[in-house]
């Protein structure tokens, strides 16, 4: 039975958040809406989580002793990671003490790595992904760029969103590619993996929620990506029905291997009737934030009912729809967004502003939402609305 008390009393529910991003912020957002306490943590002041928990610690969460030292004093019921940079051991040793960690320690240490989910998902599980080599010298990459061959693509062990990646075409690229790494990675450096260039129609993130009463799957999403970045979503993706049970099923059998409850989105290659699995978040997903309108229980709302042992028995899909990252470039914290009126007039659209502190160089702050006749109508929707908005960066 899952029993909720009375937020600041001994028998209230309280959840800590690593990371307050704009996937933080809704994921608070709807634990709040269950009345559980909210404790969001960044490595900044004002991160958009923030604005909407019941307190705030500015702490780095790469930091495994101050980790350890919150965890013990404030006592959550949750541990929310929320981004990958954390000190995923220290979370495999509270798990190991009885803290509870979603939806598990070692689905966010796994994730985390490109050598662990490979090694899980390619060699244990069998499941297709690219060719890939890992490399820790620039002498193990060269030979590692050998093995799989040119085109391909390179990246940091540890890195997300694009961070370090490289496109290799051509011969003349792979010292580049290498110099690129060693300077995006998160550890600053080190281990690569040199995947073979996968020539796909179309990607997919296939949001996967693992709850008490089984997996069950949202309509896949479509992105687009540039640098690595997603810029825009729409959702469902049309798709061969071989290939969606193909992708379930690994999804299934993926999120299975890692274990606990709350969604996974799970990025996919497609290629004909052929499915490539890429990589997973084992929480609400960036080119999810579509389902902010094209469901009624979005990715963060699935995310909290699984984590809370609470009922998923159907995912409403309201129909096709598309969501469009809004991106700001400069180098201000006094940022004003304007051109709402005229955005929100086209029917069938919404938008977030995530209320981030700060601008310095490239960052995304905000979303533009749009449904639509079809998902053509909803990427053009969403495309139109959002161009109007500015975003001032002073
Ligand atoms: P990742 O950080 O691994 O999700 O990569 C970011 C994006 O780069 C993906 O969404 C793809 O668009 C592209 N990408 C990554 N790996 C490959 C690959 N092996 N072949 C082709 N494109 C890739």
């Amino acid at each position: 039975m899952v029993e909720i008390g009375t937020p600041f009393t001994p028998r209230g529910r309280k959840a800590l958040l690593l990371g307050s991003g704009e996937l933080g912020k809704e994921v608070a957002i709807e634990l709040q809406r269950y009345g559980i306490e909210v404790v969001a943590l960044d490595k900044y002041p004002n991160a958009p989580a923030m604005h909407v928990a019941n307190r705030s610690i500015v702490v780095s969460m790469l930091d495994g002793e101050a980790l350890r030292k919150i965890v013990e004093e404030e006592r959550p019921d949750y541990i929310i990671p929320e981004i990958e940079a954390i000190a995923t051991k220290t979370l495999i040793e509270l798990e190991k003490e009885g803290w509870n960690v979603v939806p598990t320690a070692r689905a966010t240490f796994i994730t985390m790595n490109r050598r662990e989910i490979r090694n899980l998902a390619a060699v244990e599980l069998g499941v297709p992904t690219s060719p890939f080599e890992f490399a820790d010298t620039e002498e193990e990459y060269l030979e590692a760029v050998k093995q799989i061959g040119i085109p391909c693509v390179v990246k940091p062990v540890m890195s997300s969103s694009g961070h370090g990646q490289s496109l290799v075409r051509e011969q003349s690229q792979v010292a580049d590619a290498w110099r690129e790494a060693q300077e995006g990675g998160r550890a600053g450096g080190g281990a690569v993996i040199v995947e073979g260039f996968v020539d796909f129609d179309y990607e997919i993130t296939l949001l996967t929620v693992r709850h008490a009463g089984g997996t069950s799957f949202c309509e896949p999403i479509g992105h687009y990506q540039k640098n690595g970045d997603y810029q825009r979503s729409w959702q469902p993706q049309p798709m061969s029905a071989k290939a969606l049970e193909k992708a379930r099923e690994i999804a299934a059998k993926v999120t299975g291997a890692l274990g606990g409850y709350g969604i996974f989105g799970v990025e996919f290659f497609i290629k004909g009737d052929d499915v490539i699995f890429s990589e997973l978040s084992p929480r609400p997903h960036d080119t999810g934030m579509v389902t902010l309108i094209s469901q009624h229980l979005s990715e963060f709302s699935l995310h909290v009912r699984a984590l809370l042992g609470l009922p998923i028995p159907e995912i409403k899909f309201y129909g096709p729809s598309a969501s469009r990252a809004l991106l700001a470039e400069g180098n201000s914290s006094d940022i004003v967004f304007s051109g709402m009126e005229e955005a929100l007039s086209i029917p069938g659209t919404d938008m977030r502003i995530f209320g981030k502190p700060e601008v310095k160089g490239h960052r995304r702050m905000g979303v533009m939402l749009a449904t639509g006749s079809d998902v053509q109508d909803a990427c053009e929707k969403v495309e139109k609305a959002a161009a109007i908005i500015n975003i001032d960066v002073k």
